[in-house]
């Protein structure tokens, strides 16, 4: 690793400069991957993905399945499907399986934890993630105690004036960020992260973002560009870029070696190429959609998300000759933290 480097994009300056051209991507994405490479070599990680709600109580102004908007068909996923899914995917590899959905109050915290532990009885060797939002640290705590293994809570931007750009006055960046604080305390491979590109978004709140998440020090990182979706109030916004997306995630995984950095489906979504090109930038996790095909449209976050119409076979398929083409390989490994 260049320390050099290293210690030059702890600074605030270097951090604006090299958002705001491409001028250092080469080498950037460069140093990225090859750090990738020592730590991981060329195996990349696969999480099943699970949507099993679409139901939110949540205003968030950019997501598709926020609380107002009246054009999306409900559904939620019955614990068998959910285990159907579950082993829908164990048969294709995937030895991690990530739960998500909106702030649904039907999933109480008991129901919750009757989940992990079913999950958890027919595959104890699986690792469970959660990415369910803001709850109690009681709440937080049972469900690690009944065997989840890691959380998702992407913080969004930690700049509060930001943050309530993005958010109506019921939500509060305090909470989120004290709920990360909670989940790390309490032993879960955590991950935060933003999307880039989200309206009002500044350079300055990136740089801030980029220092933040250095110093939460989290196991896992999700960042993806913002995609605009037709029925919120930012449907007429601009989508992010894909080469900031690029270099946000080359700049984390100099940063922080060791965290597990998916190239998204929202990259994925923006260019035809963009898992390939997170991957050589530095990414080392792909999370392909378990969810079944009846339902998968309705987890609609953005615009013209991809892989909604295919079998979780085929889009692995896919991928995994796509990957081999830039040298890279898919792993059935549970792909923990290490440090
Ligand atoms: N309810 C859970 C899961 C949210 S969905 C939670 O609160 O954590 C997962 C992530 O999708 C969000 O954290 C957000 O960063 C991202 N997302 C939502 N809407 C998006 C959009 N329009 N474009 C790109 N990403 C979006």
């Amino acid at each position: 690793m260049d320390t050099l480097v290293h210690d030059a994009l702890l600074n605030k300056q270097n951090l604006k400069q090299i958002l705001s051209t491409d001028k250092y991507d080469e080498k950037l994405f460069e140093l990225a991957r090859e750090t990738a490479l020592s730590v991981f070599g060329n195996r990349i990680y696969i999480r099943g993905l699970i949507e099993f709600t679409n139901h939110c109580k949540n205003g968030c102004y950019y997501c598709g399945i926020n609380r107002e908007n009246n054009n999306v068909e409900r559904y939620r996923l019955s614990l068998d499907e959910i285990l159907e899914c579950c082993r829908k995917g164990d048969k294709l590899g995937f030895k991690t399986f990530v739960l998500q959905g909106g702030e649904d109050g039907y999933y109480s915290n008991a129901r919750v934890v009757e989940m992990i532990r079913a999950i958890k009885k027919e595959f104890p060797n699986h690792a469970l993630t959660l990415s369910i939002g803001e709850r109690s640290y009681e709440a937080y705590k049972s469900f690690y105690d009944a065997g989840a293994d890691r959380y998702l809570l992407r913080h969004e931007t930690c700049t509060l004036e930001h943050y309530s750009k993005l958010h109506p006055d019921d939500m509060s960046l305090f909470n989120r960020l004290n709920c990360l604080k909670n989940l790390k305390n309490i032993g879960f491979q955590t991950g935060c992260g933003i999307m880039v590109g989200s309206p009002y978004q500044t350079i300055d709140n990136i740089v801030d973002d980029i220092l933040y998440m250095y110093d939460f020090n989290p196991q896992m990182i999700g960042i993806g560009p913002f995609i605009a979706h037709k029925d919120t109030i930012f449907r007429d916004m601009p989508d992010g870029s894909v080469e900031m997306t690029l270099r946000i995630l080359a700049i984390m995984r100099i940063l922080l070696p060791h965290v597990l950095l998916p190239a998204t489906t929202a990259l994925g979504t923006l260019d035809k190429k963009g898992r390939e090109k997170g991957i050589l930038a530095g990414a080392n996790v792909l999370m392909p959609n378990l969810s079944p095909l009846k339902d998968r449209k309705k987890y609609s976050l953005y615009n013209n998300k991809i892989c909604t119409g295919e079998e979780a076979a085929e889009s692995i398929e896919k991928l995994k000759k796509s990957i081999s083409k830039i040298g890279y390989e898919l792993v059935s490994d549970r792909g923990d933290y290490k440090d």
